[in-house]
């Protein structure tokens, strides 16, 4: 999903304040509304996701009584391994959300509890955003469970584990299954056309 809070914070002329804090305190947010960014090393970012460059993203908060609502958008570059060849993939992923934060008495309210059916609903206890949390979960979101090198990624072969498809290897023609081989030998004789049917 692609907020555009960058443009959209331009467009509303809110100043760029880079914040290198993890949280904000939901009292520091004026009327006009806040754009924040923030940059972290992979190190600065909890759990291994397998960062390979700073993540950077760009926030736009609006507070309404004790109702907030954010936009967040970013980048970040991911070193995985292809799920076949175990070869390293480098991936850049853009991420972006929207949340509403509501105090956690609202819970209970049932005209707010509609809202907490919503996707992007999340109550906080106390008055503050988490935003390296919410651009932690974003990222855990987009981590490939099966990342592939190229969607024909063979894999590797099993006897000798070159990666298949790129290096030579002649393991299969070898190994052929012990069933298949009067079927191979009239193929090679001649006998039988591979097309025939
Ligand atoms: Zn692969
Ligand atoms: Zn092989």
């Amino acid at each position: 999903m692609n907020t555009d809070v960058r443009s959209q914070a331009e467009a509303l002329g809110l100043p760029l304040r880079e914040e290198s804090r993890d949280r904000l305190q939901i009292r520091e947010i004026p009327p006009q509304g806040l754009v924040l960014r923030i940059r972290r090393d992979p190190s600065a970012i909890a759990g291994d996701l397998g960062l390979s460059t700073a993540v950077e993203a760009w926030f736009l908060l609006f507070r309404m009584g004790v109702e907030v609502s954010v936009r967040f958008e970013g980048t970040c570059g991911l070193r995985v391994c292809c799920s076949r060849c175990l070869e390293g993939v480098d991936l850049s992923l853009t991420f972006g959300s929207r949340v509403t934060f509501l105090p956690i008495a609202a819970e209970v309210d049932p005209e707010r509890e509609l809202m907490a059916d919503d996707l992007g609903v999340a109550f906080y206890r106390n008055p503050e955003i988490p935003l390296l949390e919410m651009v932690r979960e974003e990222i855990l979101l987009l981590v490939p469970m099966q990342p592939l090198c190229t969607p024909l990624c063979q894999g590797l072969c099993s006897k000798c584990g070159r990666r298949l498809g790129r290096a030579a290897c002649e393991c299969r023609d070898a190994d052929i299954d012990p069933r298949w081989k009067d079927l191979q030998s009239l193929l090679e004789s001649g006998t039988l056309s591979p097309r025939s049917s």
